[in-house]
């Protein structure tokens, strides 16, 4: 029976193979429970595992349409991954679920830029057709990094692949832009927002990236105004570090105790250069220490100024265009940029003596995070959801919701926990503090906002489908919005849309305790995906999406899905209207030297080539060795290098283990297969090292686990690593070569109920092997799940029991085993006898090289021990002699005290009988030519170090080499010396 598996392991080969083969299969695919391609073909054993259990749902971050996978991303889906497997593999009905965004500015850049290389720009082509440019560009070219998450072996149901602009997930953020806006929570509203003149849109304060930089304060001074609206020939001095909003000043602010300006409260100012009459105000917002402590006011160009003129009832004057060039407003300066109208003022200013000082000064300056442009904040229209506004008596504002699943109940119990926990209060402190949501962006790219401006009426129309009339005048004069919405209005929806909300198929259950009570929605066909998958049962994602989605996803999941009746009509809770029960923040994946990764440092590991030097799963081990809540990953390829060797260990393992069983196949011993696909065990009177191994993977399992249960993907990686490479290779194969000693017809002798007891024992041994080794690739295989599918499917020679091992059961032990380990005195018992045979070896080896011991010689031992140790060695001699190359113990009734070559440990005392026989001739002239050879290179390096002119020239490191290499030789030369000595005479 032979077992087809390679002699070297190449990864490339076979990851190739299975990753093509698991998407290919739909392993992974997991339809709701009740639809009829479910139950399909699924063998007996995948089908025992799949249909039963709970579901594990959990939604892919999706990756922006033009991403490419980073080592971000590497991290975040080698946990979700294995997160998943494990589950599934646990009983659980495993969904993962993957899509990709359209990423409203980054997608509209990257085809912006390709249309500028052909010299057009989007105006040119027109809004439809630029969008479709985009479409096109996203046939040919979105989705490149779920390719490269298929490559990777990701555990997704490709099934369920969506993208933001699918059909059906647009018909969601339709719906709740609808619904939001009936219940009087969606308006719009003159806002100052962070405009980008270069991408020509509002982004959100998220997005601004704010750098230091070296500017000017500018001191101006702004003339006083007597009774009688004539300059008084006092000046009242404002600093500013962007002097061209003075265009559109309408006031100057002063703090009401500054003693500096008590005298002209009431007073009124000329604002230079536009020749506007505007008055001092007082706020006490203003600081007396900043600047002159008079604070020019533009509501129009600043969140502040725009707050103050709120409070004082100010007019707002935006002087600045879309793309950053002052406008009509700005008199004699329309129509420069905002940086030449800067220059031209100042200069003016100054013409005008009305420059007080320029100082130098540093200070943050936003940009916009996708193009870099220095943002500008302007005041504009736009949309908003009233994230704090309840939509009728007694029921909770959204933002009130999002607080109320994440703070602890009474009880301490909470509805979504965070891990780490300290997220918890970073998300809470900025849900006190949320504003309203600006959910328009000025793009193309999009889904564009339901809603209809009358040219007649001037009133707008929200509409599910698209209206041909205004609602409230029947004019046809009617034109659609320009901007579409927020991308993270459509993927905050995602955890309900992908489920098919809205179209459930039941209409909302009056009284229900969910927002809404309108029930206008279609009715849909089928709520199957909703009701096995939601609430999803984990998100996994990085702090800096936090804010954006994680909350955005909380409040519309809330929101939305708390109008859905549980499948049996009653009404959901608050509980279950969440759109995740968990979420894990991962960590940051740094460079070696624990350095962010980053372009311009030029440190940046691209997983993909890393991939293909050592192999996914040696790369996936590396992340999931070092993966703990909250601390960054320092990647380092040594390390991946020692986990491709482990996954070489494991292969050459495989295939000593393939030998083995097909030797004894030849001599007509057999595995019991029953054996297989469950959780090992060793009867009372198997041989020590089965009994240990067993108990060695019972106790990795349950740790295993338990440390994924709480995210110590780091604990978990490494108990199977010391298992697999300690306790089974090192020791537990090295011992059970012992037994299997076939062929079957040796120099005998053996009588043939001899013959029979030894096949029976040595049939149990193969059983042990194999069914444990089978076991440690099940467990290994959410970690390294290409090389255990590999060995796995060879190991059942072209008939596994199921499709693939990622559909197997996951070793695990019951409640009820775990509490007998605990109290087992056969247990204890095993590990204290295995380790007095782990230090007997261990201890003999080190006195064999001490002692100098060749490695063919066999030696006596003399031992003096305690009972169960002598016991635990007599039972297992014949493991003694071979593991430690030993001859004979000699139980010793003294002490061994005394005896400068014995060594003592605490159960026990041993020493090595061994007296070396040397051919003193042979040897005194190995040694004399080693002394001669030696005193030539000491010699050398001793001249070259006496050369003052090599000393000057050559380079430090080479000198220190040399010093070092001299006194080894010194070192090596005095020992073969002494050596020589010390050799009896012939
Ligand atoms: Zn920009
Ligand atoms: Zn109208």
């Amino acid at each position: 029976m032979p077992h087809d598996l390679p002699k070297a392991y190449d990864p490339t080969a076979i990851e190739d193979h299975w990753a093509e083969y698991w998407v290919r299969e739909k392993l992974f695919a997991q339809p709701a429970p009740d639809t009829a391609s479910f139950a399909g073909d699924l063998s007996a054993s995948e089908a025992s595992i799949r249909p039963a259990g709970k579901a594990f749902t959990i939604l892919l971050p999706p990756p922006n349409v033009t991403g490419r996978l980073h080592m971000g991303h590497m991290l975040n889906q080698t946990e979700m991954d294995i997160l998943t497997r494990w589950r599934r593999m646990t009983g659980r009905r495993a969904l993962w679920l993957p899509g990709t965004d359209h990423a409203g500015i980054a997608t509209q850049m990257m085809v912006e830029r390709q249309l500028i290389s052909e010299g057009k720009t989007r105006q040119q082509l027109g809004r439809e057709a630029f969008v479709e440019r985009v479409w096109e560009w996203r046939r040919h070219y979105g989705g490149a990094i779920l390719d490269q998450m298929k490559r990777l072996g990701a555990s997704v149901d490709w099934q369920r692949e969506y993208f933001t602009m699918d059909e059906h997930l647009s018909v969601a953020v339709r719906e709740a832009f609808v619904r939001l806006h009936e219940q009087g929570l969606i308006y719009r509203g003159a806002y100052i927002v962070n405009w980008c003149p270069r991408c020509q849109t509002a982004i959100s304060d998220l997005e601004v990236v704010h750098v230091e930089q070296k500017g000017h304060l500018w001191e101006i001074r702004y003339p006083v105004l007597g009774e009688d609206g004539k300059e008084t020939g006092e000046f009242l001095t404002v600093a500013t570090t962007r002097p061209e909003t003075m265009l559109g000043d309408v006031a100057v602010a002063v703090h009401p105790e500054d003693e500096r300006y008590l005298h002209l409260h009431g007073k009124k100012l000329r604002l230079p250069l536009v020749d506007r009459e505007i008055p001092i105000i007082l706020d006490e917002w203003v600081s007396r220490d900043f600047g002159t402590g008079a604070v020019k006011v533009t509501p129009a160009h600043d969140p502040n100024d725009f707050a103050l003129g709120e409070r004082h009832h100010l007019p707002s004057i935006n002087v600045m265009d879309p793309i950053g060039h002052i406008n009509a407003e700005g008199g004699a300066y329309a129509g420069l940029e905002r940086y030449a109208a800067r220059k031209k003022i100042v200069a003016n200013l100054e013409e005008q003596g009305l420059l007080a000082a320029v100082k130098d000064y540093t200070n943050n300056v936003g940009h916009c995070d996708r193009c870099k442009t220095v943002v500008e904040p302007r005041l504009s229209t736009q949309w908003f959801v009233a994230v704090n506004k309840s939509p009728r008596d007694g029921v909770p504002s959204m933002a009130e919701l999002a607080r109320k699943v994440v703070a602890p109940d009474a009880d301490g119990k909470k509805a979504i926990t965070f891990t780490p926990e300290m997220y918890e209060k970073t998300y809470l402190g900025w849900m006190e503090n949320i504003h309203d949501w600006c959910i328009s962006r000025q793009l193309w790219w999009g889904h564009r906002i339901p809603a209809w401006h009358c040219a007649d009426c001037h009133k707008i129309t929200v509409a599910r489908v698209d209206p041909t009339a205004c609602a409230h005048c029947g004019s046809e004069k009617i034109t659609q919005e320009t901007d579409v919405l927020d991308t993270w209005f459509s993927s905050g929806l995602l955890p309900v849309s992908v489920f098919g909300w809205p179209n459930l198929g039941r209409s909302n259950t009056p009284g229900a305790p969910g927002p809404s009570h309108l029930g206008t929605w279609e009715k849909g066909t089928n709520r199957a995906d909703f009701d096995a998958f939601y609430p999803t049962s984990l998100l996994v994602t990085g702090f800096d999406i936090l804010f954006f989605w994680v909350a955005r996803m909380i409040m519309l999941g809330c929101w939305f899905a708390g109008d859905v009746p549980l499948p049996d009509g009653s009404p959901r809770s608050l509980a279950d209207s969440v759109p995740f029960k968990e979420v894990y923040i991962h960590a940051l994946v740094r460079d070696a030297n624990r350095e962010k990764m980053s372009k311009t440092k030029g440190n940046v590991v691209d997983p993909i080539e890393i991939v293909k030097q050592y192999g996914t799963d040696a790369v996936r081990f590396t992340l999931a060795s070092m993966a703990s809540p909250g601390t960054d990953i320092a990647f380092n390829v040594a390390r991946t290098e020692g986990y491709r060797a482990f996954a070489n260990k494991i292969w050459n393992a495989a295939r000593f283990l393939f030998m083995n069983v097909d030797r004894a196949a030849e001599a007509g011993i057999f595995v019991d297969p029953a054996a297989l696909g469950g959780m090992p065990v060793a009867a009372e009177d198997a041989p020590l090292e089965a009994r240990w191994i067993v108990a060695e993977l019972h106790a990795t399992a349950a740790k295993v686990n338990q440390s994924l249960e709480n995210y110590r993907y780091d604990d978990a990686a490494n108990a199977i690593y010391q298992f697999f490479w300690g306790s089974f290779c090192d020791w537990y194969l090295e011992i059970v070569k012992l037994r299997l000693d076939f062929p079957m017809d040796g120099p005998g002798g053996e009588s043939a109920s001899e013959q029979a007891s030894k096949r029976n024992s040595m049939r149990a041994a193969l059983t042990t092997l194999v069914s444990v080794f089978e076991a440690s690739l099940r467990l290994l295989s959410p970690f390294m799940p290409f090389i255990t599918e590999e060995i796995w499917h060879a190991l059942y020679d072209g008939n596994p029991p199921a499709k693939s091992i990622a559909l197997t059961a996951y070793p695990t032990l019951s409640e009820k085993e775990m509490e007998e380990r605990q109290g087992s005195a056969f247990l204890a018992g095993t590990y204290v006898h295995m380790s007095f045979l782990q230090n007997l070896i261990g201890l003999v080896r080190n006195l064999r090289k001490e002692q100098d011991v060749p490695e063919k010689e066999v030696v006596p031992i003399v031992i003096h021990a305690v009972t169960d140790a002598q016991k635990a060695f007599t039972e297992n001699l014949d493991v003694v002699q071979k593991l430690a190359r030993i001859s004979t113990i000699e139980y010793s009734e003294a002490d061994l005290q005394g005896s400068d070559v014995s060594r003592h440990l605490s159960h026990f005392a041993a020493k090595i009988v061994y007296e070396r026989t040397v051919d003193v001739a042979a040897e005194s002239a190995r040694l004399t030519k080693d002394i001669a050879k030696l005193e030539k290179g000491l010699a050398a390096a001793e001249r070259q170090l006496g050369n003052e002119g090599f000393l000057k020239k050559a380079p430090p490191e080479v000198v220190l080499g040399l010093r070092k290499q001299e006194a080894d030789t010194r070192m090596l030369l005095n020992k073969a010396r002494s050596a020589l000595d010390a050799l009896p005479p012939e």
